[in-house]
């Protein structure tokens, strides 16, 4: 077999639920030649995207987001059509605050249609296997559902190639160079050497890495790669964890918040996660000690899951790449045009491929987006590091 063209409409880097959208948006908006990158061989579980299951809601904690929300959704929806089967299943998600965070939970629940609010035994009958402090307030958001992960991650490549994309995985890309005499409107890779007239990077953890050298130093103390703990807890006989759920309290702080959902992966356990991690280098992120997060994790489910056993059944890893506000990046770069990414999805990332993908697509080929995007642009970081 002879290898595929070196050059190419567009490359995406980076085989990620964020990517491979991207990959196959640009094909449905009506390229070619459309190249999909991974540095490894696919799939794998090196990155964010792996697993099987991830959370789809629409309560955000502000109005694009929550719109950008509600897009994706009929997104997933066409997608499931496309591929001819079930991508998402319905789940509840319960939101929940204590009274220290009630603004910020205000502000989830203005995003949603039902604007009923649960306390005391109203909440309790809605989750018996919890028993929140008195003092909180719970709100639900019908939309939400689970995203079978790996089924997405695996259709959506599927409908890539079906319709004339071309992988390759287990290439890392090494450089990113603007041609000389073009002002940038051709683009070198180096590692799988093609040639492009423009490029998507979607290189989750390793985003910084790759764009920094393009004259993105920033990015560097912008993004930051952590490991994360993915817990799942044995449900106790009598009880059981029909609804997924948010506890605010904590929500966009240091010390964090926690969240759960019924695990599809694993019947009868139910995954709940600190949405918190340890700053890492994602090459060596193996070597990074999670102590710390499983115990807070542990102390979380012994004080607010009495339905919960109190240790957890299986402990996994997975990466979240975090920026100081924990919104992500979509951008283009500010010399080369045809040059636009993706970075730090800071853990919210994977109900947003599609989204996401329809404005990366639009980034990089110049066009408008019918969202605001002021507020996902890199500049927004340029005088602030001080999470670091
Ligand atoms: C435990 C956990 C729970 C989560 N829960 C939810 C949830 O409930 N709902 C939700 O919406 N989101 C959730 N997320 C977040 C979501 O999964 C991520 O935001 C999303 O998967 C990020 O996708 P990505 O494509 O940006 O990154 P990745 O999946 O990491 O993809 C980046 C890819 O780029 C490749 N790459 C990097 N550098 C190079 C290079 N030089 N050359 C070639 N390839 C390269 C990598 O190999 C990788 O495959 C969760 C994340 C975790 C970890």
């Amino acid at each position: 077999m002879s290898d595929p063209p070196a050059d190419y409409d567009r490359v995406v880097i980076g085989a990620g639920i964020i990517g491979s959208c991207t990959a196959y948006q640009l094909l449905k908006a009506g390229h070619r030649r459309v190249l999909l990158i991974d540095q490894f061989p696919l799939p794998h579980s090196r990155g964010s995207s792996h697993g099987q299951s991830r959370i789809i809601r629409t309560a955000y904690g502000d109005v694009e987001q929550a719109n950008m929300a509600r897009r994706t959704r009929l997104l997933w929806r066409d997608l499931e059509q496309s591929a001819g089967e079930t991508l998402c299943v319905d789940c509840p998600l319960l939101l929940v605050a204590a009274a220290s965070h009630r603004d910020e939970f205000n502000t989830y629940v203005s995003c949603i249609s039902n604007q009923t609010i649960y306390q005391g035994d109203q909440l309790a009958r809605l989750l018996p296997a919890a028993a929140f402090p008195d003092g909180y307030t719970g709100g639900l958001d019908d939309s939400a559902g689970l995203l079978r992960a790996d089924r997405c991650l695996l259709a959506v490549r599927r409908l890539f190639v079906s319709n004339g994309g071309i992988i390759r995985d287990g290439t890392p890309v090494t450089a990113i160079t603007p041609v000389e005499g073009t002002a940038g409107e051709i683009l070198r890779l180096e590692g799988p050497s093609v040639t492009c007239r423009g490029l998507v990077v979607c290189a989750g953890a390793w985003a910084a890495r790759l764009l920094s050298p393009l004259g993105l130093p920033r990015l560097v103390s912008t993004l930051r790669p952590e490991k994360v703990a993915v817990t799942y807890w044995k449900v106790k006989p009598g009880y059981t964890v029909p609804l997924a759920g948010i506890d605010l309290t904590g929500v966009g702080q240091q010390n964090g918040h926690f969240y759960w959902l019924p695990a599809l992966e694993y019947p009868g356990l139910v995954k709940l996660c600190y949405h918190v991690g340890v700053p890492c280098d994602p090459d060596r992120r193996d070597t990074v000690r999670m102590d710390g997060v499983l115990q807070t994790t542990k102390e979380y489910v012994a004080r607010t899951f009495p339905g919960l056993e109190p240790e957890p059944a299986i402990v996994e890893t997975c990466m979240y790449t975090v920026t100081p506000d924990e919104r992500c990046i979509l951008d283009v770069h500010p010399r080369y045009p045809n040059i636009a990414y993706a970075a730090g999805m800071s853990g919210q990332g994977f109900k947003m491929g599609p989204v996401f993908a329809e404005v990366l697509q639009q980034l990089v080929d110049g066009q408008k987006s019918q969202f605001d995007l002021t507020t996902f642009s890199a500049e927004r970081f340029s005088a602030d590091v001080s999470h670091l």
